[in-house]
């Protein structure tokens, strides 16, 4: 009898011990975060709730193609190309994304993942022509399917990539290459999608060449926009029709 009762105080005191434990340990996930967010509100340094896991695509403007627009001094040098600046911009866009915890993916110009692309949002990015004019300008499909979050997201972009870069708006070279851009007919048609001419090769060389990490932290602010805006609102109820 005695012995029985003893057996049953153990068993208890094990339990207890378990218990114990299981919850110092569960504690520590916490405090120490183990690189995942809860619901206690402790994020590992830079990561961005709503950009958590987030699909983002980039897709890096004429690469794998072409070198889309080159500038050359007047000897017929070549400056820069605008596939190399597209290049170090979508680079640095994707390093920041990653560290606010957005799992990014970098596209050519017509890579073969862009067939059906499902992804939380995607941005080409491009820069315009060498003309000495400043200005960016951003397009959403003309003929979106997800015509609220489309305008979400180029109203993210003309908020925040102006903010970062301190580029002007320059809407009036909005052409139906953006508007119609090849890449908005291929992806899956509930993906967000924006075009993005980052600058002008001529006028805005000095932030494109020099400073490319001002046009990515604009990209990169930009999708963190959206993104925090499309969680605030919600799983998304536009239906393809
Ligand atoms: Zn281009």
């Amino acid at each position: 009898m005695r012995h029985d009762a003893l057996n049953q105080l153990s068993r208890i005191f094990l339990i207890v011990l378990l218990v114990t434990v299981g919850s110092i340990v569960l504690l520590m996930a916490r405090t120490v975060g183990f690189g995942v967010p809860d619901a206690s509100g402790l994020l590992p340094q830079g990561v961005v709730r709503a950009a958590w896991n987030g699909q983002v695509a980039l897709i890096s403007g004429h690469a794998g193609n072409d070198s889309g627009a080159v500038c050359e001094d007047a000897a017929g040098n070549v400056l820069v190309t605008e596939a190399s600046i597209n290049a170090a911009v979508a680079e640095q866009a994707a390093g920041r994304l990653r560290r606010a915890g957005a799992d990014v993916t970098i596209l050519d110009e017509y890579d073969d993942r862009l067939q059906g692309l499902k992804a939380d949002v995607l941005v080409s990015i491009h820069a315009d022509s060498c003309i000495d004019v400043s200005g960016y300008k951003a397009a959403v499909h003309a003929y979106s399917l997800i015509p609220e979050t489309s305008a979400q997201l180029l109203a993210c972009i003309d908020q925040a990539y102006p903010a970062a870069t301190g580029l002007p708006h320059h809407p009036d070279t909005v052409t139906h290459n953006m508007t119609e851009y090849h890449a908005f007919k291929r992806i899956d048609s509930q993906t967000p999608a924006a075009i993005i001419e980052l600058g002008f090769m001529g006028g805005d060389q000095t932030l494109l060449v020099d400073n490319p990490e001002l046009a990515a932290k604009g990209v990169a602010d930009s999708i963190l926009c959206f993104l925090e805006s499309e969680s605030a609102a919600g799983p998304a109820t536009e239906v393809a029709p």
